[in-house]
């Protein structure tokens, strides 16, 4: 006889969708809303989780880490913008097109391949600028951030939508850290929608910010965590209620 366990995980979609309707409450209905689906959903079912939103209008965006994820979800029928959050490798990157996943591009080389893939799948590459503000890890620095800008602006098949940064720490007690990273971002932005020459979609709050750092929802917000009822951290904030 088998002495492996059955484990069932039972997943209330209606909480999630009372858990976006709380955080629409908080953030107000001009803002949009990004829902990070990656790891299947954060284990609760990507294509579910999606379906639900998209049919109940409670998120804009849905955000994935990585090509499969997207195609995935535009393979279950699922119409809302898709931006892949993290770096993608050139070779990635016409399947991505293909599939109208936005990408996250952090550097002139991506740029480039953003467009080779555009005019290879015959579609242009729609593309959001990342910044690194404090994280260390991916993103263009401050300082050459207006010069990705002008460089995707001018390359033939590539659309610049987005400008955003990542907040590491935005779930730690002390907000230090995390205000100096929204204002080093808010500037930021402004220099690259500058040098793009017109208004992008800023974004950077991820579920600690948006329980704690009100100065960071910007144009949309990017929970993760706390649609599937958790705060971020036992120090973080219960500002709005989750289920
Ligand atoms: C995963 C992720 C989020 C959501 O993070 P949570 O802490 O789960 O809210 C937001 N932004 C980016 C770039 C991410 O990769």
């Amino acid at each position: 006889m088998s002495l492996l366990y059955a484990t069932h995980a039972r997943i209330h979609l209606g909480n999630v969708r009372d858990n976006l309707r709380a955080i629409r409450a908080a953030v107000g209905p001009s803002r949009k809303v990004l829902i990070a689906v990656k790891a299947n959903g954060y284990g609760h079912g990507a294509v579910e989780v999606s379906r639900m939103a998209e049919a109940s209008g409670t998120a804009e965006w849905l955000g994935v880490a990585t090509v499969p994820e997207g195609v995935q979800l535009r393979e279950a029928g699922l119409r809302l913008p898709i931006l892949k959050l993290g770096p993608t490798f050139p070779w990635e990157m016409q399947a991505a097109v293909e599939a109208g996943v936005t990408l996250a591009v952090c550097s002139s080389e991506e740029a480039d391949a953003a467009a080779e893939a555009a005019r290879a799948a015959g579609r242009p590459a729609s593309v959001h600028l990342k910044v690194d503000t404090g994280m260390g890890r991916v993103g263009v620095t401050q300082e050459e951030a207006p010069a990705l800008a002008l460089r995707l602006s001018a390359l033939p098949g590539v659309e610049l939508g987005g400008v955003f940064t990542h907040l590491p720490v935005s779930d730690a007690a002390d907000p230090a850290w995390t205000r100096e990273q929204i204002s080093r971002f808010r500037a930021a932005a402004e220099a690259v929608q500058e040098a793009a020459g017109r208004r992008l979609l800023v974004h950077c709050a991820n579920s600690g910010a948006v329980l704690a750092h009100e100065s960071s929802w910007l144009d949309m917000v990017r929970p993760g965590i706390m649609i599937y009822g958790f705060r971020p951290d036992a120090e973080t904030p219960a500002t709005i209620p989750l289920k």
